[in-house]
């Protein structure tokens, strides 16, 4: 007689038998080795082809891709076994697998990236030189550009990686439960669980107890003004405004001074230093007529004749400029009348 066969249930992960497991991993660790996946797979790729003229990596790519995924996710599958009989072989600690989860992935894709190096990549000092570093980062934007292998994809490889290899469960919950009920109770309020960021226009899905180092990188955070102008903006807009039109952006005079300030002090340094800056633009203007003293008497006379304040309000050489020499034409003609 035969037996019957048990139903697979979809749903929650049966662990041990019996018991549901929560599912929820820690965003921000999934995530980041999500990222590693991409350069991975550049370097096997720039490894595989360099030296042939060919095949480009792109050519390779698809195929290399299948072939890494599989072999990381196998080596995944078997590391916990694998660890246990190697910490029992190796009583002397040497050869230890590292513990952290993107550490022993980057271990993984080495392994798997030897194997397909070609006689170049075998070549001492290819592997550390500039030109493949080059060469691979040119191929993780070309493969971001042509969205090759788009992150949400990348993320689904690296949770499944992720909890293969997270030994000690700091990335992913280690929570098992008997019925479905209580397993919904815990999933509710598990740390793990994923919430999508408040902050407007963030669509990140973040688990919970991220939530507080995503924010502080949030690039749809709402900040004030680093240089303190008061306006308040998105992080990712702050760096270019503080350069471009913050009010508080430091700015050197234009008239030559050694001091610097903020931008919205400008008008104020041209009305507190016009005697300095009038000897500038008198210099240029006179050249050699005039000495030292003789420029100081005539920036005073200028003031004096500068009945509607146009000078302080001159902001630049060049509109200084103008103003003296439209003053000193009125001058000579008061003079000769
Ligand atoms: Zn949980
Ligand atoms: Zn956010
Ligand atoms: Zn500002
Ligand atoms: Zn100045």
């Amino acid at each position: 007689m035969e037996l019957p066969v048990p139903v697979a249930e979809p749903g929650p992960v049966r662990a041990e038998g019996l018991l549901l497991q929560c599912t929820y991993c820690d965003s921000e660790a999934m995530h980041k080795l999500a990222q590693i996946l991409l350069p991975g797979l550049a370097a096997v790729c720039v490894d595989g082809t360099t030296g042939d003229l060919f095949r480009k990596p792109s050519a390779v790519a698809v195929d290399l891709r299948k072939e890494m995924v599989d072999y990381v996710t196998q080596r995944s599958d078997t590391f916990i076994a694998d660890a246990l009989i190697e910490s029992e072989e190796n009583q002397d600690q040497q050869n230890e697998m590292p513990e952290d989860p993107f550490e022993i992935v980057s271990v993984f894709m080495d392994d798997f990236s030897s194997t397909k190096r070609n006689i170049i990549g075998h070549v001492s000092g290819w592997l550390l030189s500039d030109s493949r570093e080059d060469k691979i980062d040119d191929f993780v934007q070309e493969m971001e550009m042509t969205r090759f292998w788009p992150l949400e994809r990348r993320e689904a490889i690296a949770e499944v990686l992720l909890k293969n290899v997270d030994l000690k469960t700091k990335y992913h919950c280690p929570e098992k439960y008997e019925t479905e009920e209580r397993l919904a109770d815990h999933k509710a309020q598990c740390s793990f669980r994923p919430v999508t960021c408040p902050n407007e226009g963030c669509r990140a899905k973040v688990s919970i107890r991220c939530m507080q180092d995503h924010d502080s990188a949030c690039p749809f955070k709402i900040l004030t003004c680093e240089q303190n102008c008061e306006k308040q903006l998105l992080r990712r807009d702050m760096d270019r405004h503080c350069v471009t039109v913050c009010p508080m952006r430091p700015m050197k005079c234009p008239f030559g001074c050694d001091s610097s300030f903020p931008e919205r002090n400008l008008e104020q340094h041209c009305f507190d230093f016009l005697q300095p800056h009038l000897l500038k633009v008198l210099q240029v203007i006179h050249k050699k007529g005039f000495t030292v003293d003789g420029l100081k008497d005539r920036a005073v006379l200028l003031e004096k004749y500068d009945s509607d304040g146009k000078l302080a309000k001159s902001l630049d050489a060049r509109s200084l400029t103008n103003v003296v020499k439209n003053l000193e034409a009125k001058m000579k003609g008061d003079d000769s009348s």
